[in-house]
């Protein structure tokens, strides 16, 4: 994978009040290769995936998609969005499936996934409708086109999610904990949707994860953040079976 890639993080700081959550985080994501994103609670990987959908701005530093600034540095030290019109193209190869599923609760199944395209991409009702059908196909779940997401389990309703990021086209996905609000029986269900769709290959994926096993399987590149860094990272075998870091190593044990 040599091409230039679909996302770098460079230098990215960010800090909530006084608390540096994020202290200087370069990450570079090829297109379609997927990393896994692994590390305690409150390293600040979330902050990372709501950075790059432009839910957050950086302290400093900025990150590039597609080799384009989200952010510019204005006098000052400020980080301001790069200009409107060009960050909503930009935002458009950009998806993401949350922790909570975030459905709009009125709409049925099929018109939580056409929404985006006709009123984002302004796609007609028609042809948004065909897309739609062939992602909630891809995901399993075809029949429920008319259900609404009260009458679905969490794992049906998070496959609707990616369904409805997928809908876009993104040239990369950040999957946020996906699984984490799941009850346990419905987990598999999800990674097995996720799995599949990493296997078609183009979409460059950042998986925030705690599923060591799904990163193992599915991840090209595994990065291990702590207390705001990049600690470690490599491919599945480097970091699963040689972790090097006192830090990573401590933190595997966990899961064993
Ligand atoms: P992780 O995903 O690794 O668990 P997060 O990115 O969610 O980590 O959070 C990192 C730290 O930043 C946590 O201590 C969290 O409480 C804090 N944090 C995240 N978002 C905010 C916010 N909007 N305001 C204040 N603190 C925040």
């Amino acid at each position: 994978m040599t091409d230039y890639p679909v996302v770098r993080y460079l230098n990215i700081r960010k800090s909530f009040g006084d608390i540096e959550v994020l202290k200087g985080i370069d990450l570079d994501i090829a297109p379609g290769e997927k990393v896994a994103l692994i590390g305690p609670s409150g390293s600040g990987k979330t902050t990372l995936g709501r950075l790059l959908m432009t839910l957050e701005e950086p302290t400093s530093g900025t990150i590039e998609v597609n080799g384009e600034s989200l952010w510019h540095m204005k006098s000052g030290g400020r980080q301001v969005r790069a200009n409107e019109k060009h960050l909503h193209q930009m935002r458009s190869s950009i998806g993401m499936v949350f922790q909570h599923f975030n459905l709009f609760p009125h709409m049925t199944v099929l018109r939580n996934v056409t929404e985006a395209p006709i009123r984002v991409l302004g796609l007609a009702k028609e042809e948004a409708r065909e897309r739609a059908v062939l992602m909630l196909r891809k995901v399993g779940l075809e029949e429920k086109l008319d259900a609404y997401p009260a009458q679905l389990s969490g794992g049906q309703k998070q496959r609707v999610a990616i369904a409805r990021a997928l809908v876009m086209r993104p040239k990369v996905m950040v999957f946020d904990e996906v699984t984490s609000a799941l009850d346990p029986e419905l987990v598999g269900e999800v990674l097995e949707v996720i799995k599949e769709i990493a296997s078609e290959g183009e979409m460059a994926m950042l998986l925030i994860t705690h599923e060591m096993e799904f990163a193992r399987d599915v991840a090209d590149r595994v990065v291990f953040a702590a207390d705001g860094r990049i600690v470690e990272e490599g491919t599945p075998k480097e970091v699963f079976e040689h972790p090097q870091s006192e830090r990573l190593q401590a933190f595997l044990r966990r899961f064993r």
